[in-house]
């Protein structure tokens, strides 16, 4: 079997590692907001090229509290990708303010940065830039536009950790990044996690109070916060793991390239194409096919995982429904759905591996 993300492998290697970090925390008993938390959030700011970072419960909650923090609620309209985890839209739901969704760009998979400018708004406050799949998106063009609108940028980077864009972290360049930790992400804990990195003191500050019961002091509440905070076991897995992260980039980089390499020419595919190396940290690798439905079947039957990401776009997801989305509104995102499956892709991915996989892709061509 060929499982499209493979935890145990990862946790093989860093066995010991992880269960001394682990161990040190059980003896601790230091469970909430312990120390490994600052140590991570001062690491990870490091990391991210910001100057701070605030660990919380999720991607998710990282979201949510960033859009929290700026102020917009409902009234106010934000504008994101129509291709992307549900999730970046649950966070603006959450503080009561309008998606506004832009369609991909063919090429990219990612938001089309063209179309942004059309559907800005009097009641537009933020941009959500979501670099989808590990591709680091054009921050210069987006943060021209937020520029000349007013408008915050907060960047999805929840499936982005360690993507550079013109010798720029990703997460950096918006006034407020967000992270998931999530287990199958590029940096993933062994349970829910996720961190908001800033270089904004104010932000910081009141962030370190809103993921905390909204609380400066222990029983002292100046304003109504939430309960989501990095656990300090999982900011202990997270420092261990943090130190491999640029390395398992690249060995996600190479792989991409070898499947590229072989799956070159065969049958209708179209594969993902970045010539920047740092610029694309493939948290997944997906490719285009008219066939994919019978592919995807034919695969899994081969014990060769798969995933569709997504296999319904935004707009035509029931929660959504009441939002009046027209799907003619999303033409590329609406063909792409169609279209895209995403193959086995992690770091410890073995050459076996691929070869296996492309064999049993050009059989199906054939
Ligand atoms: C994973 C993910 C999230 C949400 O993160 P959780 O930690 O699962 O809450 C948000 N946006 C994108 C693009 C994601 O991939």
């Amino acid at each position: 079997m060929i499982p499209f993300v493979d935890l145990k492998a990862q946790y093989k290697l860093i066995e010991p590692e992880v269960k001394l970090a682990m161990d040190k925390v059980l003896e601790n008993t230091n469970f909430i907001l312990g120390q490994e938390v600052s140590l991570f959030e001062e690491e990870f700011a490091e990391f991210c090229q910001a100057k701070y970072c605030v660990g919380v419960a999720s991607g998710t909650d990282a979201l949510h509290l960033a859009l929290r923090i700026l102020n917009i609620g409902p009234g106010d309209e934000v504008i994101t990708v129509a291709n992307t985890f549900v999730a970046t839209v649950l966070a603006i739901s959450y503080v009561g303010a309008k998606p506004v969704l832009v369609d991909i760009d063919e090429k990219t998979f990612n938001m089309n940065l063209d179309l942004i400018e059309r559907l800005i708004t009097p009641k537009t406050k933020a941009i959500i830039p979501v670099h989808l799949y590990g591709r680091a998106l054009d921050m210069n063009k987006i943060l021209d536009i937020a520029k000349r609108y007013n408008l915050y940028v907060v960047e999805d980077a929840c499936q982005g950790h360690g993507a550079w864009f013109n010798g720029k972290r990703v997460g950096s360049q918006g006034i407020i990044g967000c992270f998931s930790f999530y287990p199958g992400k590029n940096l993933g804990a062994y349970a829910d996690g996720g961190a908001v990195v800033t270089s904004n003191q104010e932000i910081y500050e009141k962030l370190k109070m809103l993921r905390n019961y909204g609380s400066p002091k222990k029983y002292y509440h100046d304003f109504i916060g939430y309960n989501s905070r990095l656990d300090t076991m999982q900011a202990a897995v997270l420092r261990v793991k943090l130190k491999y992260l640029d390395n398992w980039n690249k060995q996600r980089w190479a792989n991409a390239q070898i499947y590229n390499q072989k799956l070159n020419g065969i049958g209708d595919l179209i594969l993902p194409q970045s010539s920047n190396k740092d610029g694309h940290v493939f948290h997944l690798y997906v490719i285009r096919t008219k066939q994919r439905d019978k592919l995807m079947d034919y695969l899994v039957k081969r014990n060769i995982q798969c995933g569709i990401h997504y296999p319904v776009p935004i707009y035509a997801l029931k929660a959504y429904a009441g939002l009046g989305f027209k799907e003619n509104d999303f033409p590329v995102t609406q063909e792409l759905s169609k279209d895209i499956l995403s193959l086995p892709m992690f770091p410890e991915l073995s050459i076996d591996q691929i070869e296996e996989v492309v064999a049993r892709i050009r059989e199906f061509f054939s």
